[in-house]
């Protein structure tokens, strides 16, 4: 701003407003024009004014003909020279300078400055300067008359008065207008900023930050207009959310940026399948929700199967190659409903009749699920009831060492003898203990039995068996796991190195520190700690020394496969070298047959657990068996 003698227009005003009053402008002046035009008429016959006048307005009614956002600066700079000149004009015809015309020329001159710039307005005031002289000129040398009462003398006078007031006038306005425009500037750059800042605000409000897809709000907007125009047209509308199963394992094995990344990835793959406008969404947590408008059901489910095509390729990011598993429930509208509260809760409910996490799959919502709902709550109420009374039961199964046969421990399983519903597997309750917090007593009622179980296994002169209980993740919450378990261990008078800990590999590398704190805890006093589900996960292996881990569980997928695809033949080859490198005990899960066991054998597993030695037992016929099986 500091360079700019006159206010440049475009910073005051937007072009169509400048327009405007362009416009307005024209208009008044050609009422002045034709009313002067018209008192001309009244007072004088038909002379040259009268010509200039009419020439006047038909100059100007083609201005404003022609004005345009593209002619807009030329005719206002055409406009304050035409008038100048007319104005000279009637002075030069009433009297020179002592014609009552001279005293529009300021107009004339704050008119430039507000609308035209430095390159129209410096010439002007030197050109009305000069043609004030030359008035005084004319004046002097009799080209125009004197008024009977003015004298030559003053004449040079006259004109000196003139200009100096013009001149004046024009530098003062221009300081005046340089001000404003400065003033207007600044005021127009904190609107600007303010208008960004709102618009940031907004974009905060309604966009994910990560994959900068629209969020919850805008997806009830969408969600709104596309009812209605289902509505409208007879189609329906599937309200479809993805779930993402193993984020978190991905995120606590190769760090929350890859994590991201891969999320990101997948937003821009899911953008892919719409070609007209995309409603796809975050929401809080790793849930993606997607509206897609259809004829039918079919069309939906090819739609899904698109997203879980998205969603199964691989993702390269940076040197990993990773895999993402998730599933779809859908839920559609007006059947099951028309609000977003409805939709989404029967969109999670669909979610529910996914049995494996393991495998992308898509569901629709049916009534049934209903039922699986109540049930579900049922169930938790009656999980609370049943450690009151009693109702769940340790089960073991034993770990072989394959060298010899001999049983050297067991798993404990829990089972619950649920009155009326006969014996309900983990598989079906753990996770509802998870979610309802529940798992935290159960885990504790585990571990109390199973050291139990152990010492009357040393007191039954089974002393070198040990035990091996199940971690939850959300065992180690109230921070007090260790506590407890030494507490118990005390009690029973057993020695730390009975009793092994079955990790998953995303609890061991949570990021949270008071679960690994926990578990250095337990390992230092001398518990075991084995990684149950081994393979699995997506780990860097660095934990495996860090916390000094016995045992690695190979997860039953690759012992079952690995008779057959030399692929999980090779996974498994690769876990016992690493177990024999590292001096990590071995465990081979899920072994069924003889011809697993010989395999196992031959790769030199040291370990074995499985259907094919025994199924969990109950606690007196897994004395029975060990007694059998180490006297062989
Ligand atoms: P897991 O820890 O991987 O336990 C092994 C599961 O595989 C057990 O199922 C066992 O019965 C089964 N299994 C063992 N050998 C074979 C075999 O040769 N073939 C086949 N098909 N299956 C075999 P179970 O007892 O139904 O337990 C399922 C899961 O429930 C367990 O998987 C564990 O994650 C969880 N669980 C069981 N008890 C507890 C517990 O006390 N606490 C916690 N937190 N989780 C538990
Ligand atoms: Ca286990
Ligand atoms: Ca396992």
């Amino acid at each position: 701003m500091s360079n700019r003698f006159l206010p440049d227009n475009n910073l005051l005003f937007d072009a169509n407003r400048r327009i405007s009053q362009l416009r307005t402008l024209l208009r008044l002046i050609l009422l002045i024009v034709s009313s002067l035009l018209a008192t001309y008429f009244i007072q004088y016959d038909f002379n040259q004014i009268h010509i200039a006048l009419i020439s006047t307005i038909f100059v100007l009614s083609l201005f404003y003909v022609f004005l345009t956002l593209d002619t807009s600066s030329i005719i206002s700079g055409m406009l304050i020279w035409g008038l100048t000149i007319l104005i000279l004009f009637l002075a030069w015809h009433n009297g020179g300078l002592y014609a009552s015309a001279i005293t529009a020329l300021p107009c004339i001159l704050m008119l430039a400055i507000i609308s035209t710039n430095r390159v129209v307005f410096i010439p002007l005031v030197l050109f009305i300067l000069l043609a004030i002289y030359a008035l005084g000129y004319a004046h002097v040398f009799g080209l125009i008359a004197f008024k009977s009462t003015d004298q030559i003398e003053f004449v040079w006078r006259k004109a000196f008065d003139i200009s100096v007031v013009l001149f004046s006038f024009s530098l003062v306005m221009s300081f005046i207008t340089k001000d404003i425009s400065s003033l207007l500037f600044n005021l127009s750059q904190q609107n600007e900023t303010l208008l960004n800042e709102k618009n940031e605000a907004i974009k905060l409000g309604n966009y994910d930050d990560l994959t900068e897809l629209p969020n919850e709000r805008l997806c009830l907007e969408g969600l709104e207009s596309l009812i209605t125009i289902a509505q409208k047209k007879g189609t329906i509308l599937a309200f479809i959310t993805l779930d993402i199963h193993n984020y978190k394992d991905i995120c606590s094995s190769l760090g929350h940026s890859q994590g991201d990344l891969v999320l990101k990835e997948l937003a821009v793959r899911l953008l892919v399948l719409f070609n007209g406008q995309p409603y796809l969404y975050r929401f809080p947590g790793n849930e993606f929700v997607i509206l897609r408008p259809a004829i039918d059901y079919e069309e939906v489910s090819v739609f899904a199967e698109q997203i879980l095509q998205a969603l199964t390729s691989p993702f390269m990011i940076r040197e990993y190659e990773i895999e993402l598993l998730g599933a779809i429930g859908v839920a559609i509208a007006p059947f099951d409903g028309d609000s977003m509260e409805l939709l989404r809760k029967k969109s999670h409910l669909a979610l529910y009749k996914i049995k494996d996490k393991k495998t992308c799959e898509y569901h629709f919502y049916d009534e049934d699920l209903e039922s699986i709902e109540s049930n579900k709550y049922q169930m938790i109420k009656a999980l609370k009831l049943a450690l009151e009374n009693d109702e769940f039961e340790l089960y073991f199964q034993p770990k072989v060492d394959l060298s010899n046969g001999k049983i050297i421990g067991a798993e404990a399983l829990i089972r619950w003898h649920r009155p009326n519903h006969g014996m309900v597997p983990p598989d079906v309750f753990i996770g509802l203990a998870e979610e309802s917090g529940l798992i935290v007593d159960l885990t504790k009622w585990v571990a109390k039995n199973a050291i139990q179980a152990c010492k009357g296994w040393h007191s039954a002169d089974l002393n070198h068996l040990s035990v091996a209980i199940n971690l939850s993740a959300v065992d180690f919450r109230r921070g007090n796991l260790p506590q407890t378990i030494f507490k118990m261990l005390n009690n029973a008078c057993l020695s730390t190195h009975y009793l092994e800990l079955e990790l998953t590999e995303s609890m061991i590398i949570d990021d949270q520190s008071h679960v690994q704190s926990q578990i250095l805890e337990l390992h230092t006093k001398g518990v075991m700690l084995a990684i149950d589900d081994f393979g699995t996960g997506y780990s860097n292996l660095g934990y495996l020394s860090r916390f000094n881990v016995t045992t690695l569980k190979i997860d039953q997928s690759f012992i079952k496969r690995m008779n057959d695809t030399q692929h999980d033949y090779l996974i498994v080859k690769a876990i016992i070298q690493l177990g024999q490198s590292l001096g990590i005990s071995i465990v081979a899960e899920g072994v069924e047959d003889q011809e697993n066991a010989e395999l196992l054998k031959q790769l030199n597993c040291q370990y074995g657990q499985g259907y094919y030695w025994s199924k969990p037992l109950k606690n007196e016929d897994f004395i029975q068996l060990v007694k059998k099986h180490n006297v062989i």
